[in-house]
C-alpha cells in the first residue's frame, strides 16, 4: 500500500459543493483531499452543461458553467487541496479514530473528518459501443478544453441537450462539426436545435456509428450506417454524449442513513456517523432544494460544524472573511 494521504477533511466530490467546501475548510485552516471519480473538477456541470449560462447563482446576473467552476477551483486552490481526480472513493473505515478512505487504484487518504459532496453520485458515461480502445485517444464523453479540438473534424453522437450544447460550442472552433444521432427525434430543447440548424451544422439522424478507424497517430475516420447505407466521415475527436448514469455505489455500504439515493443530514449536515458530513445534491433534510446556491450555503455550514468537531475549543461561527486580510 502507498503511504496515505493524510488531511483534516477528506471530501468526496470535486461539484461545485465540493470545491466550495475545500475553499471553506482552508479558510478554517483545515487541510484537504478533494477526490473524484471524473478527471476534472465541477461535477454535474463540468459533466453536463459547461457551455450552458447559470442565472441563479448569487452574485452573478449570469455566469457560463465553465467559468463558475474556474473561479471555484481559483478559489479553493488559495489552500493548496490535494486534487484525487480520476479516483472513485470505494471503502470507509476507522483507524485509531481516524477515518480512512480507500480509493481505486489503491490509494489510501487518512482524515479526521469525511464531508461527502456526491452530487447525485459516480457518474458513468454510457459507452459508444463502437467505440471500444478509443476513449482518449480520440474519444471523448465531455469536452474539458474546448481549444484542444481547434482544426479537427469532430463527430458528435447523441440527441440530446449536451450534443448540441457541444456541437454550438465547437462550431466556432473545429474545421467541421457533425453530429450523428440513431433517431429521428431529439431530446434536446427545440431552440437549441434550431440554433444548431441554423449555424448549417450537418445533421444525420437514424444513423449509427459502426466503426472508428485510425493509426498510431490517432482516430481517423468514423463508419456510420445511415438508414442502411454506408458513411464514412473524417473525424480526429468524436464526443459521445449519450449521457451518464450516475450511482451512489460504495457509499451505499457506509452505515449511513440513505433514503431515494440521498443522505439524510441533519441541521449541522451531520450524517448518522459522527465526524461524517454530507452537503450539496446528496444531502437531504425536509424541505430540501437541490441547487447549486444551497450546496454553497450546506457546505460552509458543514465545515464550519467539522471545524468544532475536529477541535471543540473552535468557535462555530468563522468570523468573517472580509476581516482575515
Ligand atoms: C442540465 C442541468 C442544468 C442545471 N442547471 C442548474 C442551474 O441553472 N442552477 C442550479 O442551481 N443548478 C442547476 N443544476 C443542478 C446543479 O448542477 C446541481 O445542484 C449541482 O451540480 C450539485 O452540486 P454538487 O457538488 O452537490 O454535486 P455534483 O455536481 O453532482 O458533483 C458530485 C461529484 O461527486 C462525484 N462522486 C460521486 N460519488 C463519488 C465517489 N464514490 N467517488 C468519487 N467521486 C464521486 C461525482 O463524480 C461528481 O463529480 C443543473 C443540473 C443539470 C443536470
Amino acid at each position: 500500500m502507498t503511504a496515505p494521504t493524510e488531511v483534516d477533511l477528506i471530501i468526496i466530490g470535486a461539484g461545485p459543493t465540493g470545491l466550495f467546501a475545500s475553499y471553506y475548510a482552508g479558510f478554517r485552516e483545515l487541510t484537504t483531499a478533494v477526490v473524484d471519480s471524473l478527471p476534472e473538477p465541477g461535477g454535474q456541470i463540468t459533466a453536463m452543461y459547461p457551455e450552458k449560462q447559470i442565472f441563479d447563482v448569487a452574485g452573478f446576473p449570469a455566469v457560463r458553467g465553465r467559468d463558475l467552476v474556474a473561479a471555484l477551483v481559483e478559489q479553493a486552490d488559495q489552500w493548496k487541496p490535494t486534487y484525487l481526480l480520476g479516483r472513485r472513493a470505494l471503502a470507509l473505515s476507522e483507524v485509531d479514530g481516524r477515518f480512512r478512505v480507500e480509493l481505486d487504484g489503491g490509494a489510501v487518504v487518512d482524515a479526521g473528518a469525511v464531508l461527502i459532496t456526491a452530487g447525485i453520485g459516480e457518474f458513468t458515461p454510457r459507452p459508444l459501443p463502437a467505440g471500444d480502445g478509443w476513449l482518449g485517444r480520440g474519444v471523448v464523453h465531455f469536452v474539458p478544453a474546448l481549444d484542444v479540438h481547434r482544426g479537427q473534424d469532430v463527430v458528435i453522437v447523441g440527441g440530446g441537450d449536451s450534443a448540441f450544447d457541444w456541437a454550438l460550442a465547437l462550431h466556432p472552433i473545429a474545421t467541421s462539426v457533425t453530429l450523428v444521432h440513431r433517431r429521428s427525434r431529439f431530446r434536446a430543447m427545440p431552440a437549441t436545435v434550431r440554433q444548431v440548424e441554423a449555424l448549417g451544422v450537418r445533421i444525420i439522424t437514424d444513423a449509427q456509428v459502426t466503426d472508428l478507424r485510425g493509426d498510431n497517430d490517432g482516430l481517423k475516420e468514423v463508419e456510420l450506417s445511415v438508414s442502411g447505407e454506408t458513411v464514412v466521415l473524417p473525424a480526429q475527436a468524436v464526443v459521445a454524449a449519450l449521457g451518464f448514469t450516475a450511482d451512489l455505489g460504495p457509499i451505499d455500504s457506509w452505515g449511513l442513513e440513505i433514503d431515494h439515493r440521498s443522505i439524510t443530514v441533519d441541521s449541522t449536515m451531520r450524517t448518522a456517523r459522527e465526524r461524517v458530513y454530507a452537503a450539496g445534491d446528496v444531502a437531504s433534510y425536509p424541505g430540501k432544494v437541490k441547487l447549486i446556491a444551497t450546496g454553497f450555503g450546506e457546505a460552509a455550514t458543514a465545515v464550519n460544524n467539522i471545524a468544532v468537531a475536529l477541535n471543540p475549543e473552535a468557535h462555530l461561527f468563522p468570523g468573517h472573511s472580509s476581516s482575515a486580510e
